[in-house]
């Protein structure tokens, strides 16, 4: 029987009657056909309340108990959505995650899939089921303890399962009716992309558009996943939304084809750092070691012979999550007590955001970064930090100017216009 993965998220799931719109599209499919597993979100809102109430216990939380509370949310819409297909005479059973079992790594919060077994779920399809539905975002570890597997984890859920079971493909249900150029709620004229490499996705993913967890769409790369991207709210069909798939599948040749921000980011700049080899390793190992998640990097050219610092001195900035800063001060803190490094003032900005422009085009293109840099100029942005690769270009602005910059960017590289 031919299967498909069909994935529903937070909004899609938001209520009774999203549920029910929701079993109405999983219920077409089995009429088409197929069997199908569905993978369902908490209900909107439902993971920040539970990550609220973990928080208000105590900053210091334990982060297994963290994750038995915040998984609870998809139990919940698993088990709906499986009484609502039930109500539709379609034959459906929940299954949460240490039922199947989904088994990953033991990092609480941040856990990666290890196996997912394909024994239970199939007897189950072998004696009739046509719907297994899933709740995203969850497995077990090895210690039999319920794991999470990041926010917005139910995407990688349900690429994982389409690649364990080899589903014809995976259609991952939203709020927008496809992947745009950039955040539609941001600019007015994004543009809805018909197909997008890979690669690109990847890019746009890890810098911030959270339409797709980064680790789903790893996942759809590595095991050649048809992975498709379509709104739960409209009427849908076989081609629809926008499909992820390999570049040499896609006809568009823009050099640049998104734009990416990310929101809550903070910068913080060592102030006279000793200019000498291994200061870095000496700043960033604590940093690791505290599980601070380092981003962008720039260490200042060296001042030598400075006034009261005799050798060379300079300042080193890297950027970093805004929730991150009291735990990346108290590592720089502890490690210049300690005598590991020595500098004279620790600065910290929590008003930053991070604009990225990404396109695989970028690789044979130059001149890129000059027209990114003139756009921000031409608003009066101020770009703090410059960070490339391959195939995108990221600035650290003022984060009141990150929708302006958006914005602006979209239109330097015109990507109103298909191309
Ligand atoms: P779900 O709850 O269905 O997982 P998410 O809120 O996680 O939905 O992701 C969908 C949201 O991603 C959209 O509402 C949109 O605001 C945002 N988004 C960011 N960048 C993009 C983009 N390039 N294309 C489409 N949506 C994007
Ligand atoms: N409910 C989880 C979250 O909000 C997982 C998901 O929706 O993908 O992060
Ligand atoms: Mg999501």
């Amino acid at each position: 029987m031919p299967l498909l993965v069909m994935k529903f998220g937070g909004t899609s799931v938001a209520d009774l009657d999203r549920i029910q719109n929701a079993a109405k599209k999983v219920q077409r499919e089995v009429a088409r056909g197929y069997d199908v597993i569905v993978i369902v979100s908490a209900m909107s809102g439902k993971t920040n309340e539970l990550v609220g109430w973990v928080e208000g216990t105590s900053p210091m939380f334990d982060a297994r108990e963290y994750d038995a509370v915040v998984a609870s949310g998809e139990n919940v819409t698993a088990g709906l959505m499986a009484l609502t297909l039930q109500e539709m005479d379609v034959p459906a059973r929940s299954w949460q995650g240490w039922q199947v079992p989904i088994r990953t790594t033991a990092q609480h919060s941040a856990a990666r899939f290890v196996e997912i077994p394909r024994q239970n779920i199939d007897a189950k399809f072998a004696e009739g089921m046509k719907v297994a539905v899933v709740a995203g975002f969850q497995g077990v570890s090895n210690e039999g303890r319920i794991t999470t597997l990041g926010r917005g984890g139910s995407d990688t859920t349900a690429v994982a399962f389409a690649a364990a079971f080899g589903a014809e493909r995976c259609d991952i249900y939203t709020d927008v009716d496809g992947i745009y150029t950039t955040d539609p709620r941001i600019s007015g004229n994004a543009r809805k992309l018909d197909k997008i490499a890979f690669e690109e996705m990847l890019e746009l993913a890890s810098l911030g558009a959270k339409v797709l967890q980064t680790r789903s769409v790893e996942l759809a790369m590595r095991y050649k996943v048809r992975l498709r991207v379509l709104s739960s709210f409209e009427d849908t069909d076989d081609n629809s939304g926008t499909l992820v798939c390999d570049e040499d599948e896609i006809m568009e040749s823009k050099v640049v084809s998104g734009v990416a921000y990310s929101r809550d980011e903070a910068k913080i700049t060592l102030v006279t750092v000793e200019d000498r080899p291994g200061i870095s390793a000496a700043i960033f190992a604590p940093l690791a070691d505290a599980g601070v998640n380092v981003d962008m990097i720039v260490q200042n050219i060296s001042e030598k012979d400075y006034e009261d610092h005799p050798g060379a001195v300079t300042d080193m900035t890297f950027s970093i999550p805004v929730n991150q800063v009291e735990r990346a001060r108290k590592a720089m803190e502890d490690a210049r007590a300690s005598g590991q490094i020595a500098y004279d003032e620790l600065v910290v900005d929590k008003d930053v955001a991070k604009v990225s422009v990404v396109g695989i085009g970028m690789r044979s293109h130059a001149g890129v970064a000059a027209r990114m840099f003139k756009a921000l100029a031409a608003e009066n942005i101020n770009i703090k930090v410059i960070a490339t690769s391959e195939i995108k270009i990221s600035v650290l602005i003022d984060r009141k100017y990150m929708e302006l910059a958006v914005q602006a960017l979209h239109d330097a590289f015109e990507l109103e216009k298909a191309g």
